[in-house]
């Protein structure tokens, strides 16, 4: 029984039960009209045998036993096709007997009281006598009373409700395994589910067919939901993951760059060594401030303290930048130079750098971009645009995606992953700010929107 799946012993149990309380009904309904049946032959048999004693008494108070026998055929019709009557004298000895429908058993004074039942040849018989004194004539009249046909008759209720309860078995092991097999289907569902969890790592959407508004139905649901938030955490830490390895790559670059600088030439000369040193240090600490901020991206958690950026001293810095790691590259910066936005400088240039390797990566020519920047009563628009080769029209709308490149080789090649623009658009995004992008065959420009810096 331990073994048993649940759906095994709800069977059985619900199947037991139904049956039980059928056995017992029946074998309650069986007794009682076994009873009631029975009492209804005795009072037959009483009322015949109180009949027959009225008629004699009614015939006057004297009677011989030969007034007896000449009202025989009289006598008869009072009796019915299961009864017997018999005149007995005074020593109990049989003098005539009428309908021998019904054996007699021997005859005992005792019967005068109660209807005795006795087996007869066979036969099951009430029998009761009654005390006679007719001046000529004393003695005793006693009835027999078969109780053959309602012995058929309860043997045929008998089988009837062995059979009723043979089909009942039946009908309760099929309604038990059905409603087992109902009532689990939820249940079975979830374990599916679950397995289907486990298989995939939570990676899969939880879908439940039908969510009923019971415990199960309520089970279901907080499942779902645990699974939805476990799915979220996952796919938000990979996010991370993926998002501070793509950011962290170029400071890296960075730093190793300069190190190898100091390397080869810093041990001699000291203003290499000062200026590397002083620009790790800040690209490090850069890196501290860049992971915090994607903690906080993947968090939803941004902050928007007064942090006024000023947008030019970005674009200074990553214009040192770039001077080391792609010399052919160039930066112009048209616009008002005293623009400022209210995000986080490390922000403002991990959103400005990606859009910039992007237009050193995407390019066969030497690098050009174009940094123009304007504001309005209630935005700041800056622009990113370059000379490279391009996004094809059917790739415009993809391009923020997670993981799309336009063209796989290429960006493979480039060692691109798809990620820096889905970065992009995210912070620009968790920052109240948009992006839109236009491109032909002459180079691509993106442009992003930010509410408009207010120090109150
Ligand atoms: P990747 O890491 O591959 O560069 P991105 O999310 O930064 O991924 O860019 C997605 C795709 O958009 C790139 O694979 C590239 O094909 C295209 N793309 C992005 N910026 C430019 C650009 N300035 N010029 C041409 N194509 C670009």
């Amino acid at each position: 029984m331990k073994n048993w799946t649940l759906q095994k012993k709800w069977t059985y149990a619900s199947a037991l039960s139904i049956f039980l309380s059928f056995l017992m009904m029946s074998a309650i309904l069986y007794f009682s009209l076994y009873n009631w049946m029975l009492m209804s032959e005795k009072r037959v048999a009483h009322n015949t045998l109180n009949e027959v004693v009225s008629f004699f008494e009614s015939q006057g108070p004297v009677i011989s036993v030969q007034d007896i026998q000449r009202n025989r055929t009289l006598i008869n019709q009072l009796v019915n096709q299961e009864q017997s009557i018999r005149v007995l004298n005074a020593d109990g000895i049989e003098l005539l007997r009428i309908n021998d429908a019904s054996p007699f058993s021997a005859f005992e004074p005792t019967s005068i009281k109660e209807f005795e039942k006795d087996k007869v040849e066979g036969q099951t018989i009430f029998h009761k006598s009654a005390e006679i004194d007719f001046g000529l004539f004393k003695g005793y009249i006693e009835i027999s009373h078969s109780l053959s046909n309602f012995e058929e008759l309860m043997r045929y209720i008998l089988l009837a409700i062995t059979l009723f309860s043979l089909i009942a078995l039946l009908l309760s092991a099929f309604i038990g395994y059905s409603l087992s097999a109902f009532m689990l289907r939820p249940i079975k569902e979830l374990r599916d589910e679950m397995q289907e969890a486990k298989r995939t790592r939570f990676s899969k959407e939880v879908n439940f067919e039908r969510l009923s508004k019971d415990e199960i139905g309520e089970l279901m649901k907080i499942y779902k939901e645990l699974m939805d938030e476990v799915n979220e955490t996952i796919t938000r830490q990979d996010e991370f993951i993926h998002n501070v390895s793509h950011e962290l790559r170029t400071p890296i670059q960075v730093v190793e760059g300069h190190l190898a600088l100091l390397n080869r030439w810093g041990k001699e000369q000291r203003d290499v060594l000062d200026e590397s040193l002083d620009i790790s240090l800040a690209e490090v600490q850069k890196m501290k401030v860049l992971i915090e901020e994607m903690l906080k991206l993947a968090k939803n958690e941004q902050t928007f303290e007064n942090t006024n950026t000023r947008l030019l001293n970005v674009v200074k810095e990553l214009e040192q930048q770039l001077e080391v790691l792609s010399p052919t590259s160039s930066i112009v910066y048209r616009g008002n130079e005293n623009i400022s936005v209210n995000i986080p400088s490390t922000t403002l240039e991990q959103i400005l750098r990606n859009l910039m390797e992007n237009a050193i990566k995407y390019n066969e020519n030497d690098p050009k971009i174009i940094i123009e920047a304007w504001e309005d009563t209630s935005k700041v628009v800056i622009t990113v645009s370059d000379n490279g080769i391009g996004i094809k029209k059917e790739s415009l709308s993809k391009i923020f995606d997670r993981f799309y490149t336009a063209d796989e080789a290429r960006s493979k090649n480039k060692g691109g992953s798809g990620l820096g623009l889905s970065i992009v658009q995210r912070l620009v995004v968790a920052y109240k700010g948009s992006i839109n992008v236009e491109s032909n065959q002459n180079g691509t420009k993106f442009s992003i929107y930010f509410p408009k810096f207010t120090s109150e």
